[in-house]
């Protein structure tokens, strides 16, 4: 087994996360996951992606991963706006350095699938822009078909209807992959004060070695893995400041 310390072999997509630097959002979802969120059978029902052969399907989360919406404008121009229905608010889109170039490339090599907790109104907005030609991202998955635990929106993979050993769910929030904690790869945190990120294109090339696995989950396990850092929460709950037995 390879943890800490061991050559960065998949680029910083899977570092170990500096748990003193964290802000008070993360620090609550580590929390969640470790000492709150227990795994539970999947929920019955049709599988939420139509059948195909793929080599991987690599689920992506929007907010914060692929994109960063605001409510008020930086000094920056934003990239697009969207209108939010209920509020009829307008969100300023930043989106993340390369995010357009990873669809690009990623679509080549995998199934593309974005799955987010945002609500469907707003993603289709982000997503038309994102790929607007619809060649990239070849499913759709909003906060309707999240399973909602404790105000928190898990996206279990299991439902997809794809192979655990052929698929991989990105998220910048652990919370997020509760359900599949051996098929996780959890990014930093993109806002759109951060100019210089070069996350997507290390997940790209982590998803090259994914692909090349005859389980992806088993890989990630092995090399780090969120089962790894959870474990190690449990063990020193001390590391986030949280005092659990
Ligand atoms: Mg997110």
């Amino acid at each position: 087994m390879e943890f800490e310390g061991s050559e960065p072999a998949m680029g910083v997509a899977m570092r170990t996360p500096d748990w003193s630097q964290l802000d008070d959002n993360l620090r609550a979802a580590w929390r969640f996951l470790a000492f709150e969120c227990t795994e539970e059978p999947v929920q019955e029902g049709p599988p939420l992606l139509p059948p195909r052969e793929v080599g991987l399907t690599v689920v992506l989360d929007l907010d914060e991963t692929l994109s960063h919406c605001r409510l008020e404008q930086l000094e920056k121009k934003p990239d697009f706006c969207v209108q939010f229905e209920e509020s009829k608010a307008t969100g300023y889109v930043y989106v993340r350095p390369f995010a357009q170039l990873f669809l690009q490339v990623a679509a080549r090599l995998f199934e593309v699938v974005v799955f987010t907790a945002s609500s469907q109104g707003y993603a289709d907005q982000v997503l038309d822009q994102l790929d607007p030609d619809r060649r990239c991202i070849s499913a759709r998955l909003y906060r309707q078909h999240c399973v909602e635990r404790g105000g928190a929106f898990l996206k279990d993979l299991r439902r997809l209807g794809r192979p655990m050993e052929r698929v991989v769910l990105v998220d910048n929030s652990p919370v997020s992959l509760a359900l599949c904690l051996d098929n996780g790869i959890v990014v930093s945190s993109w806002t759109a004060e951060n100019r210089v990120d070069r996350e997507l294109l290390e997940l790209l090339l982590l998803l090259q070695q994914c692909v090349q696995q005859a389980s992806v989950a088993q890989f990630l396990v092995e090399r780090y893995g969120l089962r790894y850092m959870v474990d190690m929460l449990r063990q020193q709950p001390e590391l986030i400041g949280a005092e659990f037995g």
